[in-house]
Parts: C-alpha cells; structure tokens; sequence
C-alpha cells in the first residue's frame, strides 16, 4: 500500500482531484485551490522553494526549544533537569536566568 500523494483528497485520500484556481502569493508562493471529484471536498496546497520550507522547519523547531525553555522557567515547581537536586535548602542562587525565587522563600 503506498501512502496517499500530496495532491490526493485528504478527506477520502481520492487522488480523483481538479486544481480549479492558482495563483501566487507573497514571497512567490504558489497557491492551488483544489476540488476532489470524488466526494467534493475543497481545500489549498502551497508551493513553496524546498530551501524555504527547510529554514522555516528549522524555525519553527528553534521556537518549539525557545517555547519549551520558557515554559519550564515560567514554572517555578518543577526540578531543575541539570541534576541541581535540592538539598533541602533553597541554596540555588547560582542559577542563570533565574527570574523569581522558585522555592518560594521570602
Ligand atoms: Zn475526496
């Protein structure tokens, strides 16, 4: 069994499937409205460079590090995964970017 094509109906995976509108978009991107005959479902692809769609992957992963790296400062309760085991005492002044006392000791 071969895994359905790009261009394929995502709805019924048809490749019975009419491009009825291009056009490009900013960046030279290539819209394609396309219509499966098959059960009627309507939906885009965009065409985009391969070297543009790899930056953009590598972005976008870059983000998902950033987004997990604020999260885990934004949330004082959970362990420190550098094995900075508490010893009891909230002794951890020495922790870059620490913005708040996560112990929360006054
Ligand atoms: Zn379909």
């Amino acid at each position: 069994m071969t895994s359905p094509s790009v261009s394929d109906c995502p709805n019924c995976i048809d490749p019975n499937v009419m491009v009825y509108d291009t056009r490009m978009e900013q960046h030279g991107w290539r819209r394609r409205r396309r219509h499966c005959k098959s059960c009627g479902y309507k939906w885009s692809t965009l065409e985009i460079p391969a070297d543009e769609l790899h930056d953009l992957i590598h972005l976008r992963d870059q983000l998902i590090v950033l987004h997990q790296r604020m999260t885990f400062m934004l949330e004082p309760s959970k362990p420190r995964p550098n094995g900075a085991s508490a010893g009891g005492k909230s002794t951890e002044h020495e922790q870059t970017g620490a913005i708040w006392n996560p112990d929360g000791v006054y």
